[in-house]
């Protein structure tokens, strides 16, 4: 039996600033052919529960290529036709295949195609044709059309976020499709998408009201028949006609099943919706209470800054807000490859007197002056074997800098945009994570998994930028209208 593995992701925020450009995913990658298997398969990646199905016997596994940059803006015309042309010219030239096994992330729009995950699906059933069975796993963050729910055989989300179960989600879609293609089960979908968007502050899996929804989902999971059921909480910063909630279930041969299971779930998504709609902490009111707290350390998330829902990673409303405040010992990185030089030359141990951050656009703040010692400068690559949102291990912020300010802050300065989802990037840094009053969490729910071990408070932070957590300021053109909670009185079920 040949399987090919194969995918492209990406979360494409179209408020960003900075678009997903051809030479921003070359430099990303892509991981070709066997180094699959040296980048993925001891992570907790997606990708690692399908490369899990080589040491099944009868089973020829080939892994072509996949691509993967950081969120940001959309991804452009010319990097789309690229890698969606290369995704189609390995599985041409490798086939036939008995399957295919995709990974998409299923928030990914390009300046073409505002569904540029339906649109690979689309351009990949056409090459394997209708009969291949085509297994589909999408991050919990995916905005999923219909167009994915006609060419995909079956598709799967992750179910935590932090996202910690991506390689088991995608293991569960690589064991149905096998299944399909020896004739066990017959899958069927259902796709439900009430016009519903979540906050990004009530999307964690752990804290009610999500935590019950996802039981819920489990619970019709269990119910004979159906196969997989799936809740896609949505990426609100995309706009696009499919940005919301999506409850997919797959059963074996039982469109009405199918159905069914989903509007249980979806319906219930609906009833509980004001308690989806949240509200961040303004950022002096957090960092005071950050700094009048006993106990350390305090992390504070930077929602507006979310470098994993494709902001920049540079902002400094937060670092402004605490100069005004008198407030120091902030731990806080920023994406600033021009500062990071500037330390580069003062060498470690020089003092340097610059201005840091707020350098992408006006909506992340404006550059920060500080003086500080250089305390750290390395390559900025670091390894966290624990779990870390996504399952990710081998992380590369470029060069960094760690400088030491007069303020007591220390700052990372680093050349790539990068969250703060690992403990280990300041552990490798020479950061003491538990020394620190305050530590700043560029992220919502990623820098969850890495910091509610050791947090004795964590605060969300109204924070200004293009992943703010205020749906309310964002320009929408192409979203469903009427929905919740832009349109109150928008209602469901329709039909
Ligand atoms: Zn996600």
């Amino acid at each position: 039996m040949r399987i090919a593995v194969l995918g492209l992701s990406h979360e494409s925020n179209t408020y960003s600033p900075v678009p997903a450009s051809l030479d921003r995913w070359l430099a990303a990658g892509p991981v070709e052919g066997a180094d699959l298997f040296d980048r993925y398969a001891s992570s907790e990646a997606s990708l690692a529960g399908y490369l899990e199905l080589a040491s099944e016997p009868g089973i020829d596994l080939v892994p072509l290529v996949f691509y993967d940059l950081t969120p940001m803006g959309a991804i452009t015309a010319d990097a789309f036709e690229t890698m969606a042309g290369r995704l189609v010219a390995e599985l041409e030239r490798h086939g036939p295949w008995d399957a295919i096994l995709l990974a998409l992330h299923g928030a990914a729009v390009s300046e073409g195609y505002r569904d540029a995950d339906g649109e690979i699906l689309r351009r990949v059933r056409s090459v394997a044709g209708p009969d291949v069975p085509i297994g589909l796993v999408l991050d919990m963050h995916a905005n999923i059309s219909p167009a994915i729910g006609e060419h995909a055989t079956l598709v799967t989300t992750y179910m935590t976020n932090p996202h910690l179960d991506a390689r088991r989600r995608a293991r569960l879609a690589a064991d149905l499709t096998l299944r399909t293609v020896r004739g066990d089960i017959r899958p069927v979908m259902a796709l439900e998408m009430p016009p519903l968007a979540v906050n990004i502050l009530r999307q964690g899996t752990d804290d009610p009201p999500m935590r019950e929804l996802v039981a819920l989902a489990h619970e019709q999971a269990r119910r004979p028949g159906v196969l997989a059921m799936s809740v896609a909480e949505g990426f609100p910063y995309a706009d696009v006609e499919e940005m919301g909630m999506a409850f997919l279930c797959v059963t074996d041969g039982d469109p009405d099943l199918a159905s069914e299971a989903a509007r249980i779930v979806a319906g219930e998504a609906w009833r509980m919706r004001s308690q989806l709609d949240g509200k961040a902490v303004a950022i002096e009111d957090a960092l005071l209470r950050a700094a009048n707290d006993a106990s350390r350390p305090i992390v504070l998330l930077d929602v507006g800054d979310n470098v994993g829902g494709g902001s920049p990673g540079d902002s400094t409303h937060v670092l402004a807000a605490a100069r005004r405040l008198g407030i120091g010992g902030l731990f806080q990185s920023l994406c600033d490859p021009e500062a990071v030089r500037a330390c580069q030359e003062a060498g470690v141990g020089g003092s340097v007197s610059l201005s840091v951050g707020g350098k992408t656009d006006g909506l992340h703040g404006e550059p920060v002056p500080i003086t500080g010692t250089v305390r750290l400068l390395d390559g900025g690559k670091f390894e966290d074997p624990g779990a870390t949102h996504g399952g990710f291990r081998f992380y590369d912020a470029g060069d960094r800098a760690v400088v030491h300010t007069a303020e007591d802050h220390l700052l990372m300065l680093i050349s790539l945009p990068m969250g703060n989802t690992s403990l280990q990037q300041l552990i490798s840094a020479g950061i003491d994570p538990l020394e620190r009053q305050v530590i700043v969490a560029k992220g919502v729910h990623s820098p969850r998994a890495a910091f509610e071990p050791i947090a004795a408070d964590m605060i969300w932070m109204a924070t200004p930028g293009c992943t703010t957590a205020d749906l309310g300021r964002l320009d929408y053109r192409h979203r469903r209208r009427p929905m919740f909670p832009y349109e109150p009185e928008a209602s469901y079920p329709e039909r």
